[in-house]
């Protein structure tokens, strides 16, 4: 008798978030991914034969019970052990008489759903008052001796010490070896990132996850033959985990160019398994990268990444994929836990757009949504922006963007930057749109007609550009379907100091 064993790690966000530092959280991610990645040896070791490994998940096939059951107990012992508080989840399924791999697939998979549903989703709170809270997460007591002077509990603890390996991880490693000719000093700290910024002192977090990649690899598994189904299935899982990674890998090291000697490579990672990703960089590059991100996993989950490329070449899965993400621009010193929630919510914006292009056209759409703030967001992003973004019939935001118009956008303000659109003018590109519908009419009209219209790409005419590109007719203006009047002019400005030529 065959049995398939499948896990999948619990929890990871709320594990790699619940410390407040940045070298913890880098730390907490660069585990699970090590830990993810020793499971094949453990497979190996207990008997076990690997059908896929990565991104946090897998599955494997035993021919006996106990060895499966042995392997199950071995990995969530492990952990625990070294997580404290993250888990896996593991689920054994026995194969019955005459079953396809598909059904025997299914029916693993709904046991495990259902293993992780009944899992106690709560963290335990310290509520013991001789007890000292952990000052990274505020919620386990601390433990042993104090790390910095903080008392800190174990999982905290075990973040921290990882912190220091995080190097070690493939997204870091792959960065290298496209630099194979240098060595590249890691950034220790936000600062380090926002030193490279342009402002200076300014970081962007970028949140990425596919669109509905459940649903995908379902579609994948059914096109095929009952024979093929096993392949299909780690193929499938292994073309989003290298897609994700190498198109970040690729985007940032085509935006971020070659590293400079003794400077950091200003980009950390804080989740990179599967089609998920996070990561920080200089503001200025936030859009930019992301941007190119989107339009790369497209190309590398279809045909695949090139041989020629530097790096691992993989194939592609000849089908359409799309990603939603989430930028947010904000001072390096901002509360990294309220930047994280702001590009989650900016990523989860982003999706609802993806999932509504797709279900009225049926088409993958990338998507994203994003944010130069300086406050904390003290209300869910789609409630503040009704009240601050809109007013009458008047919507002063297009966000999010698909892609392709998000990548007009940029152009656009790289076309007023070169040329030579005034600086003091910016602040006009925004505020008659608070002056009601006719008045900024005229505002823009007024403020066309004393831009400089000389040489062949001046500021009127950039500006013109930005009416022509999304139709704004009368400018700054254009009617949605639904009746209201929509403007991309704030969005332009808000990213305008965060767009580099
Ligand atoms: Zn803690």
């Amino acid at each position: 008798m065959s049995y398939l064993v499948l896990f999948d790690t619990d929890r990871i966000q709320d594990y790699v978030f619940a410390t407040q530092k940045l070298r913890a959280m880098r730390g907490g991610s660069f585990l699970l991914e090590r830990l993810n990645r020793e499971t094949r040896e453990t497979i190996m070791a207990r008997g076990g034969q690997v059908i896929y490994v990565g991104g946090g998940a897998g599955a494997a096939r035993f021919e006996d019970k106990t060895s499966a059951l042995n392997f199950c107990c071995a990995l969530e012992a492990e952990y625990r052990k070294e997580t404290i508080i993250a888990g896996i989840t593991t689920c054994i399924a026995e194969q019955t008489a005459g079953e396809s791999f598909k059904d025997w697939l299914e029916r693993a998979e709904k046991g495990l759903r259902r293993r992780k549903d009944a899992k106690d989703r709560s963290i335990p709170l310290v509520n013991n008052p001789y007890a000292k809270v952990c000052e990274f997460c505020g919620r386990l007591p601390a433990e042993g001796d104090p790390v910095k002077n903080k008392y800190i509990c174990m999982a905290c603890k075990i973040q921290w010490d990882m912190g220091m390996n995080y190097k070690h991880s493939l997204i870091y490693k792959a960065i290298e070896e496209k630099f194979a000719f240098t060595s590249i000093t890691w950034p220790e700290s936000l600062e380090d990132i926002g030193q490279a910024s342009d402002p200076e002192g300014y970081i962007g977090l970028i949140y990425a996850d596919g669109n509905r990649m459940g649903q995908r690899r379902q579609d994948e598994l059914k096109r095929c033959q009952d024979t093929e189904v096993e392949e299909k299935y780690w193929q499938f899982s292994e073309c989003v985990d290298k897609a994700t990674r190498w198109a970040m890998v690729d985007a940032v090291t085509e935006l971020l160019g070659q590293p400079v000697a003794n400077k950091p490579y200003p980009v950390q990672f804080f989740i990179t398994g599967g089609d998920d990703m996070l990561a920080a960089v200089p503001a200025q590059q936030a859009v930019p990268i992301a941007l190119k991100f989107g339009e790369l996993f497209e190309q590398y989950y279809k045909v695949g990444r090139p041989e020629e490329d530097v790096g691992e070449s993989f194939a592609g899965m000849g089908q359409d994929a799309s990603v939603a993400m989430g930028a947010a621009l904000a001072k390096q010193n901002y509360p990294l836990h309220s930047l994280i929630n702001t590009a989650r919510q900016l990523q989860k914006s982003a999706k609802q757009l993806a999932w509504k292009v797709w279900k009225e056209t049926g088409k993958d759409v990338s998507t994203i949504d994003f944010l130069a703030t300086s406050s904390s967001l003290l209300k869910p992003i789609q409630e503040q922006r009704a009240e601050e973004l809109a007013y009458d019939q008047l919507r002063l935001t297009q966000r999010p963007y698909a892609i392709d118009d998000a990548g007009k956008l940029v152009e656009l303000i790289r076309g007023l930057k070169s040329s030579g659109f005034p600086q003091n003018k910016v602040n006009d590109l925004w505020r008659p749109l608070y002056r009601g519908r006719l008045a900024a009419c005229l505002d823009f009209l007024v403020l066309l007609s004393r831009l400089s219209d000389r040489g062949g790409d001046s500021p009127q005419q950039a500006l013109a550009e930005v009416a022509k590109e999304f139709n704004l007719s009368p400018f700054p203006w254009r009617l949605t379907p639904d009746f209201h009047y929509i403007t991309p002019l704030l969005d332009l400005a808000e990213l305008y100091d965060f767009i580099n030529l």
